[in-house]
């Protein structure tokens, strides 16, 4: 019996694709749609999959490995029967991390040059020319979180000309990027740095981190990239900071409700640009690339590269 991997299909993903891609890659594996009643749960190994409906991992008695579409798995954890036993890869690719520094150089170049004014000024036919007066290498941006998302997007800043240090769990002293550690250490960052970008795993305690205190401690005027989870900046702290001159600007790519409802009114504050949970979407080709060289590996007795830590939380 050929094994089956499960996969999230849906009309950006859909399942006749996914079936070509692991053809094409030679894989000894049967597609299926996770959400097909009909297959023979015992014959599912792996699944391919984001935000699987609670429960259903759970009825695959003979699972070997869950492979994330996404390089964070809150949207796995949050089942509260996800199998305890079987080990979580995350989407961690060489395309996922240049994607997101590439999104995360546009937003902290979006916020230097003051895009959302830009933005403003050319919505009401308004011919406003104005002077930042600074460049890349005046402006400080702090990254609460070097994984392997934050070093991708530490490097690309600090190629732009950006100063770029870091805020870590684990101290690295000589590292390539300056980091700081603990309380402490973020509120020292928050107050050297013009830009602040959240890129933390999703772990309960870290939500809400950025919030009134630390946006009090930044340097007046200054802009926020949160590119991690919606839940780690405290909204109506944040629309304060704006409403205060304390904050400039900010990019938002996740945030606490997913879709945004359309009458949120962060969809038109003049100084937010809010995108739609898209500064890294890796493409269905890669996806399989990498379910498949996790699986050659599971099927070797091989450990997996990038597995989620349960006892770490990310
Ligand atoms: P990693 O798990 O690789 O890295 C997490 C980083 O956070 C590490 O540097 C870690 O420190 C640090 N960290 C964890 N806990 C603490 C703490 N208590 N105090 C200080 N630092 C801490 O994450 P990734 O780089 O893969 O992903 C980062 C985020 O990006 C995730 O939230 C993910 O969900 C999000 N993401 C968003 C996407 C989007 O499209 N918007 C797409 C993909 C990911 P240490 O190095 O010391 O362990």
């Amino acid at each position: 019996v050929q094994t089956i991997i499960a996969v999230t299909s849906n009309k950006f993903a859909p399942l006749a694709q996914w079936t070509r891609l692991f053809a094409a890659s030679g894989a000894d594996v049967r597609v299926a749609d996770i959400d097909d009643m009909t297959i023979n749960v015992k014959e599912v190994a792996y699944a391919l999959c984001f935000r699987p409906q609670a429960g259903r991992l759970a009825q695959f008695p003979n699972l070997r490995l869950i492979i994330s579409l996404g390089a964070g798995v809150d949207h796995l954890t949050s089942d509260p029967s996800l199998p305890a036993a079987v080990p979580i890869a995350r989407m961690s690719t060489d395309q996922t991390r240049d994607q997101m520094a590439d999104y995360v150089a546009w937003a902290c170049l979006s916020l230097l040059r003051d895009v959302p004014r830009m933005r403003n000024a050319q919505a009401a036919h308004e011919w406003e020319q104005f002077s930042i007066g600074r460049t890349a290498r005046d402006c400080r941006v702090g990254i609460l979180g070097l994984g392997a998302m934050g070093m991708s997007a530490a490097s690309c800043l600090q190629g732009i000309g950006f100063k770029v240090k870091g805020w870590v769990r684990r101290p690295r002293p000589g590292g390539e990027i300056d980091c700081l550690c603990r309380e402490e250490g973020l509120r020292e960052l928050a107050a050297q740095s013009d830009i602040l970008v959240c890129m933390l795993p999703s772990s309960p305690a870290l939500h809400g981190i950025i919030d009134q205190s630390i946006l009090a401690l930044m340097p007046r005027g200054a802009g926020i990239v949160n590119v991690a989870r919606g839940e780690h900046v405290v909204v109506p702290d944040l629309l304060a900071a704006l409403e205060a001159g304390q904050l400039g600007s900010a990019v938002l790519d996740v945030l606490p409700q997913e879709p945004l409802p359309a009458s949120d009114p962060l969809w038109d504050h003049p100084n937010i640009i809010v995108t739609p949970h898209l500064a890294s979407i890796v493409s269905m080709q890669t996806a399989a690339d990498h379910a498949v060289m996790l699986i050659s590996a599971m099927e070797r007795d091989e450990t997996p590269t990038y597995l989620f830590d349960r006892i770490k939380g990310y």
